[in-house]
């Protein structure tokens, strides 16, 4: 069968596939990283299995001079046109543990977008001094079309979506299925567990990402708890449905804690709602020391930060409270999906047989 590469396809056709339908083009080179569907199973065992060599490597100052020589005839572009600490801090932090320099634009209005230009030229302008884009973007789908664009050009780079309108954040659901697999290293790993969202899933593009990536585990549970107005979006609840993944719907937080392997809280996404919108009572959707009694022992409780009250502070010492963790995470797995960018995952492999000691 012939390779599905978007230099073949019309945009207007491309738009019409599901997105499971539409990973395999991103697949093809240059290897774009966009949508969370894009990904297998096999694949994210191995992103976090290279997150974690990488990290041991680095450990060690031979073995960071070594990564630092990957890839150092490489320059990244750092586009981040809605605001961000770690997403953009880890990118960048993982560029520098492989090597490659980063420039960044922070905010559209430093660059010609003012005057005029369009986002795409923009971008396209970007591409012609750096051989990799990593971006955010307010306008969901806008990093797919930039994809599209690229393929268009003589040097298509390869685009990495750092969070994209409210639909998309797969960096961060591979950061998160890298912290759950780590978490339940000793209690038999992401298969048969029970994940709880917590907080804006309708427009929490980090919970619509994870979502996808947890159906790929077996018998996993899904437990989606939201004010009704914030409830999960129906296209996610499809994909679940027909990847067979068990899900309920409630607004009932605290009946879900004792089941839970896994709590992923979230914040309230108000910078969607329009001027003068109702706030939404979110004061059910908490969790703090008063509920610590009623989690298994080995709950893992995430969230994507930045956090407001969802989450109390007097529960950041309690052995659960996995955020911290799951935030240094983010720079390992982001350091590893760089790699396997640009195919230097083998040579890392190879170096880590031979040089780092177990443990
Ligand atoms: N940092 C995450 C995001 O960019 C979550 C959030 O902002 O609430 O989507």
């Amino acid at each position: 069968m012939a390779e599905k590469t978007l230099s073949t396809i019309s945009w207007q056709d491309f738009q019409t596939l599901s997105l499971p339908d539409k990973g395999p083009y991103f697949q093809a080179p240059p290897h774009h990283t966009l949508i969370a569907q894009q990904f297998s199973r096999e694949d994210i065992e191995a992103l976090c299995e290279l997150a974690t060599r990488v990290k041991r490597i680095n450990k060690r100052r031979e073995g960071a001079n070594y990564l630092k020589t990957l890839l150092s005839d490489k320059r990244a572009m750092l586009y981040f046109a809605q605001p961000s600490s770690r997403t953009y801090l880890s990118h960048n932090a993982a560029c520098q543990i492989l090597g490659l320099d980063t420039m960044d634009v922070r905010d559209s209005k430093t660059s010609s977008e003012v005057k005029g230009e369009s986002p795409e030229d923009t971008v396209r302008t970007f591409s012609s001094y750096v051989d990799m884009i990593i971006m955010r973007h307010p306008v969901g789908g806008f990093a797919e079309r930039v994809a599209w664009m690229m393929a268009q050009t003589p040097r298509p780079i390869p685009i990495l979506n750092a969070g994209s309108g409210a639909d998309q954040h797969p960096t961060q659901a591979l950061l998160d299925v890298y912290t759950l697999l780590r978490s339940f290293e000793k209690i038999g790993g992401i298969d048969g567990k029970s994940v709880v969202f917590v907080g804006d899933l309708a427009r929490g593009r980090t919970v619509r990402s994870l979502a996808w990536l947890l159906s790929l585990f077996n018998g996993v549970k899904l437990y989606f708890v939201a004010p009704e107005q914030l409830q999960i979006g129906q296209d996610i609840l499809e994909l679940l449905d027909a990847a067979g993944t068990h899900y309920e719907l409630t607004q009932d937080f605290e009946s879900t804690m004792p089941e839970a392997d896994a709590i992923y809280m979230t914040r309230i996404q108000d910078e969607w709602d329009s001027e003068g919108a109702t706030t939404t009572d979110s004061s059910d959707f908490h969790i703090g020391a008063e509920h610590m009694d009623i989690l298994k022992p080995t709950c893992a409780i995430l969230h994507p930060l930045p956090r407001r009250q969802e989450v109390s502070t007097d529960i950041d010492n309690d052995s659960r409270a996995m955020y911290w963790r799951q935030m240094r995470n983010g720079m390992w797995i982001r350091a590893a999906l760089i790699l396997r960018t640009f195919h230097r995952e083998e040579e890392v492999h190879r170096y880590y047989d031979a040089y780092t000691p177990p443990g």
